[in-house]
């Protein structure tokens, strides 16, 4: 198994599931569709979900089904004290080190956001300055297969054999899959799966299990 650039996800996948920084976001997305699109409270909810199944994200949805204004869509429901929910987190600092490639964020959130969730784990500096993100692949998202394409093209257009891809979005990988990545799957709800023809972890930091060092031979 040989690589040249790993593409991460950025959220519950660089840091936990548990954090409840995702549900504070989830939470703002509420009250962007109550506020700012008046949609009923009662409502939200299960649209919010038809949304995301539909489209792929609900910013997506929003946009293909009403007026939205997308950035100021993704100021409002990012705009979180990040610092209340993560904290520097050097187990994954010495864990992305163990591994000289080109790493990526490749984000279905904006480019602010994830620059702000790096600097907060204090591992900004062993990602590309290029990220990725909503806008970049707008108004795409994963796991549409054009929006990996078009992080292929933006990432320096390696063929997708050469490139492992690590998402907590069991539809993200399997799209990754299907267009010849490599994938590992952070299966963080440990949600059952026959024979996966990927290796499968529950966290970050079992990915020396499945994703050898560039000095190593260490496989699922
Ligand atoms: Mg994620």
């Amino acid at each position: 198994m040989s690589y040249k650039l790993i593409l991460f996800d950025l959220d519950e996948t660089l840091y936990d599931g548990n954090t409840g920084l995702w549900s504070a976001i989830k939470e703002n997305i509420n009250q962007y569709m109550i506020q700012k699109l008046h949609i009923p409270a009662a409502d939200v909810r299960a649209l919010r979900e038809e949304l995301f199944n539909q489209y792929g994200t609900t910013m997506r949805g929003l946009a293909e089904t009403r007026n939205l204004d997308k950035i100021d869509y993704l100021k409002f429901v990012h705009d979180i004290p990040i610092d209340e929910f993560l904290a520097p987190d050097p187990e994954l600092r010495t864990l992305l080190e163990k591994y000289p490639v080109r790493k990526v964020i490749f984000t279905n959130a904006d480019a602010s956001h994830a620059e702000r969730v790096m600097r907060t784990l204090k591992v900004r500096d062993l990602f590309d300055d290029k990220i990725v993100d909503i806008m970049t692949i707008d108004p795409l998202c994963k796991p549409m297969p054009e929006a990996f394409e078009i992080a292929r093209q933006k990432t320096g257009l390696l063929p997708a054999g050469e490139i492992v891809f690590i998402d907590d979005s069991l539809a993200n990988v399997l799209s990754a899959h299907q267009l010849g990545y490599q994938v590992i799957w952070l299966n963080k709800k440990n949600q059952p799966v026959e024979n996966p023809e990927f290796p499968v972890i529950q966290n970050i930091y079992q990915l020396e299990q499945c994703l050898p060092l560039p000095n190593g031979n260490k496989s699922c």
